[in-house]
């Protein structure tokens, strides 16, 4: 019968994948078992979680097993799980066809100096079969489809044909490689035994070597007879032999009165790994080591973790389970889709599933482990998942001992740096989201200062420092730690001594709203209206009077802006900046408002109402606002007096972090200024066409082309 083979095309990045594992050169090519292995586990509990809904799953064969055989004649090593197999449709879809977003991260990675061997991590871990192998075949059997085989030698394609005559495997996947020529150490015993024991040995399943043994076995009266024929027959060809023999006679004679025996090469399976689960044993017999392969095996990392929690708990409800911090955030970790091998769910030590999104809130999806559960049922599906109490307590639970585990990796200043960085985020995340730990984890942020340093301070360490008139904490938020250190809100309280946080993140201006206080002291922006400022009696007398004598200004100020501002007053916050806008209490801030327009496809609805609203305030201190003053006060309707209002205004947004509505105009402003301050009183007949036909609009006080000429010169 003729079985139809079909053709076809990788997809490109995955051809482009497989060149690049071929191409390159890379040593630590034993990594691609580790990822065969774990596929094959995968599989495994896949129908295991099928069957505790629906036992019948298991009919095609119900040890759930991986069995490694070598075959030394052939050059071929084959991985052969009795996991889910895969369909047809899986076949050309998830072995070819459909490129997971990994797989570009993936090459990327490698181009910037990762390693192959992070491979896992991406999900694209089936390719590095390619870095051993010439030529890999796929036979798999799912309950709902016929036995399949893929296979590809690269070169940008794969074949897929329905096996109907070959080996029947039942229910699984066997995985062939043909070895390169220069890769025929993985068909050693010792060296496989090894690679499994350093990445596999946590696998749940076991794992078995086909090794090959010898063994004695006595002979039968008829097999001795035969044998002392092929003996007779020998001994003819060998006459020496026999010479040899006859001068040991007596010895001779004492080994026939026993059976006869023969050496025998025989195969057998060999398990490899010890599948009693880690997280059952007694914690203080449980090496460093232990725990990171255990954890390596359990997430694909190529890396050790950073910090581990194992604990059990009793009582009520019964649970064991142990947690991990990584070293570093997956490459999607903010991607949307869910992330998964985070915490596995077992249920008395049978494998339930990955990635229980129930046992642990969204901005802990970087902790990985593993929860055993005495207490729920085994057949318990996901939709049962989302109203169970027991869940709802281990989740609680949970929460808990990963705070406690980064207070405790707090403790190491170096490892806590290295965890904030990768991390930080989802501490801030855990702010918005989390209420009842909001205050535990507060204690856990670290931000720069202006007093800070290099380093980053807690807020529990700014109280400390905090002035004894002092009420809040004050804060900045904004694009970068140069932008919020050198705007002009700092200013002021920078000289009097008052620290100020730097908040640089954009995720800051959401936790930060959540927070409000800490230690009962509220965090206060310095760039919004308001600012309450720790002063003696010197200081608000002189701040009182400046704000008499700049009224009027303030007041033309307001009108000639108009509705671009809510409100022109005197600043309590200036020292060198003649001027700032800042936000109103409730409103986004520059900052936010930056944020939210930098989301392109955010729904821009809620732009109206929570656009910033804009304060103009005056450093009365300031020579400019100053001689703005005088000028307004002898002439509130001075055309020079409006143009610079203008211009004050527009640089005064971009100092603090507003980006312009229009900046041509506020260009040509400027440029008028240049001119003006360089003498240039004769504008090339060209130069001035263009401005006369551009869409400028007329300057306040321009009523017309002339009287703008006029006033440049
Ligand atoms: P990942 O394991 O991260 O999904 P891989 O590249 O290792 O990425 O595997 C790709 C996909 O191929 C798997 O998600 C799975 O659907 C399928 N697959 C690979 N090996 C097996 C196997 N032994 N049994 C069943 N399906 C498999
Ligand atoms: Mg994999």
């Amino acid at each position: 019968m003729e079985e139809e083979t079909e053709t076809f095309a990788f997809q490109a990045e995955i051809a482009q994948l497989m060149s690049l594992i071929i191409n390159t050169f890379y040593s630590n090519k034993e990594i691609f078992l580790r990822e065969l292995v774990s596929n094959s586990s995968d599989a495994l509990d896949k129908i295991r979680y099928e069957s505790l809904t629906d036992p019948s799953r298991l009919d095609s064969g119900k040890d759930l097993k991986i069995d490694i055989v070598p075959d030394r004649e052939n050059n071929t090593l084959t991985i052969w799980d009795t996991g889910i197999g895969m369909t047809k449709a899986d076949l050309v879809n998830n072995l070819g066809t459909i490129a997971k977003s990994g797989t570009k991260a993936f090459m990327e990675a490698l181009q910037s100096g990762a390693d192959i061997s992070m491979i896992g991590q991406f999900g694209v871990g089936f390719y590095s079969a390619y870095l051993v192998a010439d030529k890999v075949s796929v036979t798999t059997k799912h309950n709902d489809d016929e036995q399949y085989v893929w296979e590809s030698s690269a070169g940008g394609s794969f074949t897929v044909r329905r096996d109907d005559t070959g080996e029947r495997i039942g229910r699984g996947t066997k995985i062939t490689l043909l070895f390169k020529e220069d890769q025929m150490e993985y068909l050693e015993e010792k060296r496989v035994r090894d690679i499994i024991k350093k990445h596999s040995q946590f696998i749940g399943y076991p794992i078995s070597l086909q090794v090959e043994k010898e063994r004695e076995t006595e002979l039968s009266e008829d097999e001795e007879e035969e044998e002392a024929k092929d003996e007779e027959g020998k001994e003819e060809d060998k006459p020496k032999v026999e010479d040899v023999e006859d001068e040991e006679e007596g010895e001779d004679k004492e080994k026939t009165k026993k059976k006869k025996t023969i050496k025998e090469k025989y195969t057998e399976l060999d398990q490899l790994n010890k599948t009693k689960p880690l997280w059952t044993r007694n914690p203080d017999d449980i090496s460093k080591d232990e725990y990171a392969e255990f954890y390596k095996s359990l997430t694909n990392d190529w890396e050790d973790h950073l910090a581990v929690k194992h604990f059990s708990v009793e009582g009520q409800l019964e649970f064991r389970a142990l947690l991990f911090v990584p070293k570093r955030a997956p490459f999607d970790m903010f991607e949307n889709k869910k992330q998964k091998n985070n915490i596995k769910l077992y249920v008395r030590r049978v494998f339930i599933m990955d990635n229980c999104e129930e046992l642990i809130p969204d901005y802990l999806n970087f902790v990985k482990g593993v929860v055993d559960s005495e207490d729920l049922p085994l057949n318990i599906s996901r939709e049962m998942l989302q109203q169970n109490k027991v869940l709802k307590v281990i989740r609680k639970n949970l929460v808990k001992k990963c705070l406690d585990l980064f207070n405790e990796i707090a403790e190491d200043k170096d490892s806590f740096k290295k965890f904030y960085e990768q991390f930080g985020k989802n501490l801030k995340l855990g702010i918005h989201e989390d209420s009842a730990n909001r205050t535990k984890l507060a204690n856990l942020l670290r931000f720069h200062s202006t007093q800070s340093g290099d380093e980053m301070t807690s807020l529990k360490d700014y109280v400390t420092r905090m002035k004894d008139n002092q009420k809040h904490i004050y804060y900045i938020t904004g694009e970068s730690r140069e932008q919020v250190a050198n705007s002009a809100f700092v200013e002021r309280l920078r000289k009097r001594g008052l620290e100020v946080m730097y908040m640089c993140d954009p995720i800051d201006e959401y936790s930060v709203q959540q927070l409000k206080e800490f230690d009962g002291k509220n965090l206060t922006s310095i760039t919004k209206e308001g600012l309450e400022l720790p002063e003696d009696e010197d200081e608000k007398k002189r701040f009182e009077e400046a704000k008499a004598r700049c009224e009027n200004l303030c007041q033309v100020m307001k009108d000639i802006l108009d509705k671009k501002v809510e409100k022109v007053s005197v600043s309590n916050r200036l020292v060198g900046s003649p001027a700032v806008i800042v936000t109103g209490q409730y409103g986004w801030t520059a900052n936010m408002e930056r944020i939210m327009k930098a989301q392109a496809l955010r729904d821009t609805s809620t732009m109206g109402y929570m656009q910033a609203k804009k304060h103009f305030e005056i450093n009365a201190d300031h020579p400019i606002v100053e001689a703005l003053r005088v000028k307004a006060d002898a002439d509130k309707n001075d055309k020079a007096v409006k143009d610079l209002v203008w211009l004050l205004y527009e640089t005064s947004l971009m100092a603090s972090g507003f980006s312009l509505e229009e900046p041509t105009i506020h260009a040509s402003r400027i440029h008028r200024m240049i001119m003006l301050g360089l003498g240039v009183d004769e504008v090339a007949e060209d130069v001035a066409a263009t401005a006369a036909s551009s869409d400028l609009p007329p300057l306040d006080g321009d009523e017309d082309d002339t009287s703008r000429m006029e006033e440049v010169d």
